[in-house]
Parts: C-alpha cells; structure tokens; sequence
C-alpha cells in the first residue's frame, strides 16, 4: 500500500507529519545501530502499519498503552527485590518516583481512578511482601531487573528483564511479572510456553551468560476482581415510625478499597501465583528460526522489498488498535512522537549491542 524508503526527516525533527500517507519509515532507523524490542516485533506481526507508527514513535495521546495499576505494581516489584521490603515512608517514596518516572501511564487518566489504582496496587504489594518473604532473605538468589541488548543475526534485541534466580539445585530460571484478571489453568502453560517476550529474555540471558537458562518462571498476580457493592445495609430508618426500614446505600469507594485488600490478605493464594515453563531444545530451535524469519522479512520491508499494508483483522481483536482513529481519519493529530523505546531508560541500552555469541542448539 505505502512506499517505503522514502527521505523522511527522522522522529522528533522539526517537521511534524499531520498525515498517515506522509508517514515513512525513520531515515535514522536501522536494525543493527538502533534495533528492536518485542513490541516492535509484535506489532510488525499483527499489522505493518501500527508497527510503523510505533516506529515513528507515535502515541495516542488519548490514550495509555500501560495501566497505571500494571506501572505502579511493576515499579514496587522492581524495587522490591533490588531494596527490601520497605517501610510505608519508603514505598510512598517510591510511588512518588515511578510517578515521575513513567508519566505516560497516568496520561488521560482521571485522579481518582489513578488513586483506586494505586490503592489496589499497593494493597497486592503489602500481600504479595508477606506472602513471598522467602524470596527477600537472599538477596544473591535474585538479580534483578537490567536492560539488555544482544546482536542476533545482525539485529540488536533491546530489553528488560525482570528477575534472574538460581535456585538451590544451580538451575537459572528467568522471571517475568504478569498482572493478569483471568487466568485460565488449562492454557496457561501453552500460552506461556509462546511468549515472544520471555523467549526473548532467554535469548539475551544466553548471549550474556553463554548457556541457555531452564526455563521461565511467571511470577502472577492476579488482578482483583471484585466489583463495589450496588447497595449496603447501613441499619434501620430513624425516621420509620414501626423501626423497621432498613435503609441501603451503595459501598463508598474506601469500604471497596478496604474490602479488597482484606480478601487479598485473607486468600493469597489465590493472587499470587508462581509457574514454571520448562524450556527445552525443541523450543529453542522452533524460536530461533521463527525470530529469525520476522526479523529477515522486516528487513525486506525496511529496504522497500516488501510492502506496508493494512492488516484490518487486527483493528480491534483481542483489543482496539491504538491507531484506529489515524487508519479511520487519515490524520495523526492526536499523535505525539516521542522515544522510540520508552520502556527503556534513556540512553542506557542506546547505540551497543552486546556481542553474541553462538547460540547453541
Ligand atoms: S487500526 Fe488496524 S490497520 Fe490501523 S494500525 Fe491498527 S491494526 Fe493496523
């Protein structure tokens, strides 16, 4: 559909694209110096042109693509394991810095959802401390969360890993946090055993450590989801002559709030969820072919062999598109263009791959 290749002025210049038609592929992009991460490759396998708005670096400003609740729990978790458990002075510290640190996820959200959310994401963290203590007395078991970027078949694979453990028989086993509502036993395991995401940290776990780790472990949280009462018993009418009507009023937000972290400490078992993926040879080889499929044809549509089309089945199935107004309208006027890979710090994982070394099978 679009031609690619053409001179465009790179991302954040000073020409501001109004258009989808006008919009090309970054001159400044390249997959060895610049690279991807896995959202870039998932979004080239779902639809070429949300990939190559991504590429261009553009958000809906409508819109967040993280949740606030998903930001604030992976922001504790990160610190958690790098600090200690903390105390209420340090843990409001923190929040404070991810704040700061993550702006866009509070973007277009209204205060009081960002403070229901924090309140549900700090009332998991108080249960998920007490319930994992174990995890918090051995600080060498755990390393935590670092970037990578590791060179495969010429392109740099950008990331960030959650957490490497070794546990007491000396296996390594990468961690990656999900917050999820519904979790499904029966496809869990299948649907975890093809997370690009995780493949990916054990792709660059092999490039760092030169062996490949076990497996995976999900650390789970599941997201309450309790709704607030429509109506509460709150005593009997004064004003009823016989005493006997019983007056109703919906839960407030605090009683919903206190309801929730109560059931989470009473039931942790049922938030906090640990399960292991084995990753075996078979595994191995069908990934490192596959990733090396997408990123050869990526390339051919970066160097204007193949083109950039529309991919309508990917609009609004599993969720709706970000860029569904820009497809639908033709203008990008509720785009800003920004960092190409904002979930990575500034500059850190920037310009240098790590050399790879080769991958056994
Ligand atoms: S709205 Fe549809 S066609 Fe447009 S970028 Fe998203 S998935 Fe692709």
């Amino acid at each position: 559909m679009q031609k690619t290749r053409k001179p465009a002025k790179p991302r954040g210049g000073s020409k501001r694209l109004a258009k989808l038609d006008q919009l090309t592929i970054p001159a400044t992009y390249d997959l060895r110096k610049v690279g991807v991460t896995q959202t870039l490759i998932v979004a080239f396998q779902c639809c070429r042109v949300r990939w190559l708005m991504l590429l261009n670096g553009l958000r809906n400003v409508l819109k967040n693509r993280v949740t606030v609740f998903g930001t604030i729990m992976h922001g504790l978790l990160e610190r958690v394991y790098k600090d200690g458990v903390p105390t209420e002075a340090i843990r409001q510290k923190w929040i404070g810095q991810i704040k700061k640190e993550e702006p866009d996820a509070f973007r277009a959200v209204d205060a009081e959802q960002i403070e229901s959310d924090i309140w549900m994401a700090e009332s998991l963290f108080l249960g998920y401390c007490a319930y994992w203590k174990k995890d918090f007395k051995d600080k060498k078991a755990h390393q935590t969360e670092h970037e990578f970027a590791v060179e495969f078949n010429g392109v740099t694979v950008r990331g960030k890993m959650d957490v490497r453990e070794e546990d007491k028989a000396g296996d390594v086993w990468l961690w990656e946090h999900k917050f999820l509502s519904r979790i499904e036993e029966d496809v869990l395991s299948a649907k975890l055993a093809m997370d690009l995401q995780s493949q990916l940290y054990l792709l660059a776990d092999f490039h760092e450590r030169g062996e490949w780790a076990k497996g995976i472990k999900y650390n789970i949280v599941r997201k309450p989801s309790l709704r607030p009462k429509a109506k509460i018993e709150r005593g009997i009418d004064p004003e009823d002559p016989k005493g006997k009507r019983k007056l109703y009023s919906p839960e407030t937000r605090i009683e919903y709030l206190q309801r929730v972290r109560a059931d989470i400490m009473e039931r942790p078992d049922f938030y906090f969820i640990r399960h292991r993926v084995t990753w075996t040879k078979r595994d191995r080889e069908g990934f490192l072919r596959e990733l090396s499929n997408k990123l050869n044809e990526m390339a051919k549509v970066i160097a204007g062999e193949l083109t950039i089309w529309k991919n309508q089945a990917a609009c609004i199935i599993p969720f709706k598109c970000d860029f569904l107004d820009a497809c639908e309208t033709g203008s990008l006027a509720n785009y800003n263009a920004g960092p190409l890979f904002p979930e990575l710090k500034e500059g850190k994982a920037a310009g240098r791959a790590i050399k790879s070394k080769k991958a056994k099978k």
